[in-house]
C-alpha cells in the first residue's frame, strides 16, 4: 500500500513539472512575440539626490502589459529572458525606447529634464562581440549623449571578466558612458574586485535598507559600505528607500543619491511627462 500511495505521488510531481514546463514555453512564445510587436514599455523610477530633494536621474525598468490591463513583473520575465537568450532583445529594446524617450522629454521640457538615464543590462550582453556596437548604434539613433546614460550590472559580472568582458567595459568607459552597480551586497562579489572594476556608482541593495532601522549592526554596515564605497571614488545610491526614518541615517551617512517608493514609483512616460508639466508651469 505504502508502495503504490509512493508511486501516486511520482505521477503527481511529473504532471505539475510538465505543466510548469508548458507555462513557461508558452510565456517564452509570448514574450518572443511582444518584442516582436513593441509591446513591452517601460517604466521610469526617478533616482532622487539625498541632500535637495530633486530627481536626479531616472532608472528605466521594464514591464510586460497584457491584454486585461494586468502587468508581468519583470521579476517573471527576467530570469525567463535570460534562460532563454531573449534578453539581448529586451535589453536592446529596453534602451533604445527609454533613449528616445528621454529625447522626447528634452524636446519638450529642456533643462527640466536634464536627467541621467539609468538602463539594466544583463551580464550576458558583455560576452558579446557586438556590444558596444550596439549601445553606439543606439546613442547616435537616439542623440542621446553618452555622458547621461548609466549602464547597471549586477555583481555577478566581476567574476566572470575573460578578456571580451575586459575590453566591453573599457569600451564602454571610452564612449563616456558610467557604470553601476546594482543590487550590492546581494551577491558574493569579493572586494578586490570591486576595487578592479573601478564603477562610478555603487546601488546599496534594497535587503539593506530595509534591515537598517531594525538592528543598530545593520546600519552600522550599511554607512560602512558608503564610506567604502567613497574610500574607492564611488558616489552611492540607496535602493528601495521607503520611509523617512530610512532617508534621514542615509543623508547622516553621507548618501549621495536615494531612490523608492517614499519618493516615487515607477511611472509610465505619460505619467512623468504630465508631472514635469506640472513642474515647469509651477515655475
Ligand atoms: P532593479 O534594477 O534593482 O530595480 C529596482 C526594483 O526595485 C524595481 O523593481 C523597482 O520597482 C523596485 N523598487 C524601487 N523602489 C522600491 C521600494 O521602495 N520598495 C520596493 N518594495 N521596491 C522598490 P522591478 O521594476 O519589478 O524590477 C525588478 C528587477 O528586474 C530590476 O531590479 C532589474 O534587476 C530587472 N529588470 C527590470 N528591467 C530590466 C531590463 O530592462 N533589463 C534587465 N536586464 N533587467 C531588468
Ligand atoms: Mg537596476
Ligand atoms: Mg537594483
Ligand atoms: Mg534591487
Amino acid at each position: 500500500r505504502a508502495k503504490s500511495e509512493g508511486r501516486g505521488r511520482f505521477v503527481q510531481f511529473d504532471l505539475s513539472m510538465r505543466e510548469s514546463t508548458v507555462k513557461q514555453m508558452r510565456m517564452e512564445n509570448d514574450l518572443r512575440r511582444a518584442l516582436l510587436h513593441d509591446e513591452l514599455d517601460v517604466y521610469y523610477q526617478p533616482i532622487v539626490d539625498a541632500r535637495s530633494g530633486t530627481i536626479h536621474g531616472l532608472e528605466a525598468l521594464a514591464r510586460w502589459p497584457q491584454p486585461d490591463g494586468s502587468m508581468i513583473s519583470p521579476a517573471e520575465f527576467i530570469p525567463l529572458a535570460e534562460e532563454t537568450g531573449l534578453i539581448i532583445e529586451l535589453d536592446r529594446w529596453v534602451l533604445f525606447e527609454a533613449c528616445r524617450a528621454m529625447q522626447d522629454l528634452q524636446a519638450r521640457f529642456g533643462q527640466a529634464s536634464d536627467f541621467t538615464l539609468s538602463v539594466n543590462m544583463s551580464t550576458q550582453q558583455f560576452a558579446r562581440t557586438d556590444f558596444l556596437e550596439t549601445i553606439e548604434l543606439v546613442l547616435h539613433a537616439s542623440d542621446f549623449p553618452a555622458p547621461r546614460l548609466m549602464i547597471e550590472i549586477t555583481e555577478s559580472l566581476l567574476m566572470q571578466r575573460s578578456d571580451l568582458v575586459n575590453s566591453n567595459i573599457q569600451g564602454l568607459k571610452d564612449l563616456g558612458v558610467q557604470i553601476h552597480i546594482d543590487d550590492f551586497g546581494s551577491g558574493y562579489s569579493s572586494l578586490s574586485y570591486l576595487q578592479q572594476f573601478a564603477a562610478n556608482t555603487l546601488k546599496i541593495d534594497r535587503a539593506f535598507i530595509i534591515q537598517m532601522m531594525e538592528r543598530p549592526e545593520s546600519a552600522e554596515l550599511v554607512r560602512t559600505i558608503i564610506m567604502m564605497a567613497h574610500n574607492l571614488g564611488m558616489t552611492v545610491v540607496a535602493e528601495g528607500v521607503e520611509t523617512s526614518a530610512q532617508l534621514e541615517v542615509l543623508r547622516a551617512s553621507q548618501c549621495e543619491f536615494v531612490q523608492g517608493f517614499l519618493f516615487s514609483r515607477p511611472l509610465s512616460l505619460a505619467v512623468l511627462s504630465a508631472h514635469l508639466e506640472q513642474q515647469v508651469a509651477a515655475v
